[in-house]
């Protein structure tokens, strides 16, 4: 059926003085906004017969993406938004080169396999010895954390199966022992490849894994243990060496994954005494994200693995492309060069005395900030003096009286661009709402106090609200992307509907 309402024009009683196009008789001219295309809607579900000029294609996206948010002002995400003017050059430089094609693009290829080796040097990798003698760390890069993970659960899940068939025992029950609080990377992984995931629960005031518990779920199917530094919800570090020494003591074999996607590339600069590494001896395999405080646009991340033992032999494909031989352990094939190239520019251009001033400029402004809040009354989830991430997690004290609630908060502080998520903690901890702020490393300490000062008015602002504003704002923000937790009183109304459809709270990234 041809819908023909799609094609919406606007009326235009005024086309007489216009070109007329000699193919379909359009009207045209070369100036964007004076051009048919400006009173026409879009493509959306069907390509057009004819081609668009360029300078009207880029406009009417360029003018779309506009409605995006900014990213400087997306205090939700540890996603890298700012890079040096010299990186990106690099960037687009590489952008029509694909990564894979080792032959063709053997730099880029010797450029990822330095930058394996620098990140598992920070990460304390031991070392092997390749075929000219050469130290080289076990590793690859990814597209982000989350195809990192994917990649070392296969490698936790096949090395344990070969050892069940090899005693002869049952290799069909997998599983994995982990935080609730785990990114939601894991639950996908474990779905995707056939793991059962064993959850250690966080509780009303304890967010990270308790170690005892997590080593007391490990039977004869597990395949790992996921240790996060740190969790997404509020940044905080698990205590990989309690989890680690529990194994060793109690003589278990079950290894260690530590998913570092944010903290790979803070603690090695903030706490460089930390023993959450390589240097346990149970921890088999660690990622971590480029594109987080490895300072790289998305996407890149990298997973590496303590010895080949790790990595069972069968995962890895020796694969002839175009004439040239060459090891690959990825979920795809193809994938854009630039980001391997933006991870090194960023590894050489700062070293280790560049990344850790960078960290520690981070953690400063992110305790000045907990200490701010405090005093506005909010209660801090976070640790600070970094021994967590350069995050503030915090919500506001249990107050009958008051009528808003985190929600509300964020969505007042979107008016003024700013992009601070509330959302609920992980499940079996009371439904805790809480809001985050993470800081990266455009966000200098001038930009932290002009959002104190945007937080302070938003409470004004919502204290002088009365009962009825609150509840249209509620509506408001339940209309604009399913942002009210499953739990939300609004849900009371059976009118709406959405409870049921989402319900687990909102995920965090
Ligand atoms: C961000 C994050 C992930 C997912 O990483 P991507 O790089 O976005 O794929 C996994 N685990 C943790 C702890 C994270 O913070």
């Amino acid at each position: 059926m041809v819908h023909l309402s799609r094609v919406r024009k606007c009326p235009q009683p005024h086309h007489e003085h216009r070109a007329v196009n000699q193919v379909d008789g359009s009207l045209e001219s070369p100036y964007v906004y004076a051009s048919r295309f400006a009173s026409e809607e879009l493509p959306e579900h069907a390509m057009a017969e004819r081609e668009m000029p360029a300078d009207v294609a880029y406009r009417m996206i360029k003018d779309e993406l506009s409605l995006d948010g900014n990213p400087l002002l997306n205090l939700a995400s540890f996603v890298t938004t700012y890079m040096e003017e010299p990186a990106e050059r690099l960037m687009s430089d590489a952008m029509s080169k694909n990564f894979i094609d080792f032959e063709q693009y053997p730099q880029t290829a010797h450029i990822q396999n330095r930058c394996v080796n620098m990140i598992a040097e920070l990460l304390h990798a031991p070392t092997t010895n390749n075929d000219a003698g050469d130290q080289d760390a076990i590793g690859t890069s990814t597209v982000g954390s989350s195809e990192a993970i994917m990649l070392a659960m296969l490698a936790m899940k096949k090395r344990w199966q070969n050892r069940r068939k090899a005693e002869g025992k049952d290799w069909t029950r997998p599983n994995i022992v982990m935080n609730s609080a785990v990114q939601v990377c894991w639950e996908k992984a474990a779905r995707y490849f056939d793991v059962e995931e064993k959850y250690v629960y966080c509780t009303e005031d304890r967010y990270v894994i308790d170690p005892k518990a997590a080593v007391d779920l490990v039977d004869e199917n597990t395949v790992g243990i996921c240790a996060i530094m740190g969790t997404t919800y509020t940044g905080q570090y698990e205590d990989v060496k309690a989890i680690n020494d529990l194994l060793m003591n109690k003589n278990i074999d079950c290894p260690i994954h530590v998913d570092a996607a944010s903290g790979g590339f803070v603690v090695p600069f903030v706490n460089p005494s930390l023993a959450w590494d390589f240097r346990l001896e149970k921890v088999v395999s660690i990622n971590v994200s480029g594109h987080k405080y490895g300072l790289v646009y998305p996407g890149v991340g990298w997973v590496f693995w303590r010895a080949p033992e790790y990595l069972p032999q069968e995962l890895i494909f020796n694969i002839n492309y175009l004439g040239a031989e060459q090891a690959s352990f990825t979920l795809n094939f193809s994938k854009g060069a630039p980001h391997v190239i933006g991870q090194y520019y960023q590894l050489i251009r700062l070293g280790k005395h560049g990344y850790k001033s960078i960290m520690l400029n981070l953690i400063r402004t992110a305790d000045y900030l907990a200490d701010e809040l405090r005093k506005l009354g909010f209660i801090i989830m976070s640790d600070d003096g970094g021994r967590g991430l350069p995050l503030v997690a915090f919500r506001l004290k249990a107050d009958d009286d008051r009528l808003y609630d985190e929600f509300a908060l964020a969505h007042v502080l979107r008016r003024r661009g700013w992009v601070i998520p509330a959302y609920t903690m992980a499940p079996h901890s009371n439904n805790l709402k809480m809001m985050r702020i993470v800081l990266r490393e455009d966000f200098s300490f001038h930009r932290c106090n002009l959002l104190i000062e945007d937080i302070k008015m938003s409470m004004k602002s919502l204290e002088e609200m009365d009962e009825s504003m609150i509840q249209k704002y509620t509506h408001y923000m339940e209309v604009h992307g399913g942002k009210v937790p499953p739990n939300h009183p609004y849900y009371k109304n059976e009118k709406h509907s959405l409870q049921g459809k989402t319900g687990k709270s909102h995920q965090v990234c």
